[in-house]
């Protein structure tokens, strides 16, 4: 490595370092950290007791305040899959009660189960395109929410395109058709009202059109350039927040227009061109076509929002590692100098009028789902579809194993269920 790539290594690791250590409160940074600061150091200072403030969030632990939106990066890597990074996945909590799951990106419906939120409240989806790493996980949303005591239908909103095939409608119904077996199956089992999937598909050319107002909320698309005709963005706003979400897009005319000073603008932000040659293992001609033209390079990205200026930008959609991080870094700072987070999974940011805080959430691997919000209706034995004779001649009953089984539960719980003969 010669001097001046050294220099500027080094540079961009502290930078990123700065960057690291301003996290906290974005705005008005300066006063309020240094007064936390100055709290937590007198907590600290006792030997036994808990510290006063806890620079990290931990699901299922903190109430939502009425003013207040929460934003959880559930998804922020590329297509290939990784442990680190699902692919695209961002949740919005909002102090109302609601909560809006925007992209569902392969890999993602495991972060979200991290959140500890019962099924029942994550039922409105937002997909900006039909690429997998945007919306590969609805099935395990979907289903995997059934079965964790979502009792109420799945509502999912996407974009058309140029023809019927193109569109959302189209690709949820195939969906549903792929899993004819697994609700076959589930038919007098489980309570499948959370089966049902709600499809709400919208002009994908509609610009700033709202498609989505309830209590309060707005949410409104606009086109985004992206592979093929079709994709979009999104925009949600409420109770004077203004939450703005790329999904994949070229930079383009209309985010510029409608997505000015939102208080948080989550946009698409390519590894650069020459790690997808080095890390991906792509040639220079497909990194750049790849890197520029389909998707927004970090320097792209540091220019949109320059133009748009919002509250805090964040760029999510490469894999952020020690050693990618400072090249995006680098050329977003090429073109940008506000304030800015280059996300990674678990990224949260608690949104007020006059604060941001982002932090890390750590979560809890073993995870159970919560109840449903509402009353379960015990399934109608009646509705199973049953083995034929074939399969059900091959069956070995262990009758008094499961007869001790079924004694043991009712005992337990009080109940009178016989064993089935
Ligand atoms: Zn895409
Ligand atoms: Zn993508």
């Amino acid at each position: 490595m010669n001097t001046t790539k050294r220099v500027l290594v080094v540079a961009s690791v502290t930078l990123v370092a700065v960057i690291l250590y301003q996290w906290g409160h974005i705005d008005g940074s300066a006063g309020k950290s240094s007064k936390v600061m100055g709290e937590s150091i007198a907590a600290e200072s006792s030997p036994i007791k808990a510290l006063t403030e806890q620079d990290i969030y931990y699901p299922g632990t903190e109430d939502l305040a009425p003013d207040e939106m929460r934003v959880i990066a559930c998804g922020t890597g590329m297509p290939n899959s990784r442990p680190k990074q699902a692919a695209a996945c961002f949740l919005v909590e909002l102090g109302n009660g609601d909560k809006f799951i925007f992209d569902i990106g392969s890999g993602s419906a495991e972060r979200l189960s991290a959140m500890k939120i019962p099924y029942d409240y994550l039922d409105k989806v937002f997909i900006g395109h039909l690429h997998s790493d945007h919306f590969g996980d609805l099935a395990a949303l979907w289903i995997g929410g059934v079965i964790g005591n979502r009792i109420k239908p799945l509502r999912v909103w996407g974009p058309s395109g140029t023809k019927p095939e193109l569109g959302t409608k189209y690709a949820l119904e195939h969906m549903e058709k792929v899993f004819t077996w697994d609700s076959a199956s589930r038919l007098g089992n489980v309570d499948i009202r959370g089966q049902v999937l709600e499809v709400h598909e919208f002009d994908y050319k509609a610009i700033n059109q709202e498609i989505f107002n309830e209590n309060g909320v707005s949410i409104r698309t606009i086109p985004a350039i992206h592979a093929l005709d079709g994709p979009v963005s999104f925009i949600l706003e409420w109770n004077g927040l203004k939450f703005a979400f790329s999904s994949d897009t070229f930079p383009n005319k209309w985010w510029m227009k409608y997505t000015k000073n939102a208080d948080i603008a989550i946009h698409e932000c390519f590894i650069t061109p020459d790690d997808l040659v080095k890390k991906q293992k792509w040639t220079p001609g497909a990194a750049l076509n790849v890197g520029t033209q389909v998707h927004t390079s970090p320097a792209q990205f540091g220019k949109v929002m320059s133009d748009i200026k919002p509250r805090i930008a964040v760029g999510y959609h490469f894999f952020n590692d020690f050693d990618t991080l400072p090249n995006v870094l680098e050329a977003v700072r090429s073109t940008y100098d506000g304030p800015l987070a280059l996300a990674t999974d678990y990224m949260v940011f608690n949104i007020t009028k006059d604060d941001i805080r982002v932090r890390m959430a750590v979560v809890d691997e073993d995870i159970w789902p919560q109840p449903a919000v509402g009353e379960k209706i015990p399934p109608d034995a009646s509705k199973r579809i049953g083995f034929t004779e074939f399969i059900t001649d091959g069956r070995v009953n262990y009758k008094e194993v499961v007869d001790r089984i079924y004694a043991d539960i009712n005992e337990k719980y009080g109940t009178d269920i016989p064993a089935p003969q």
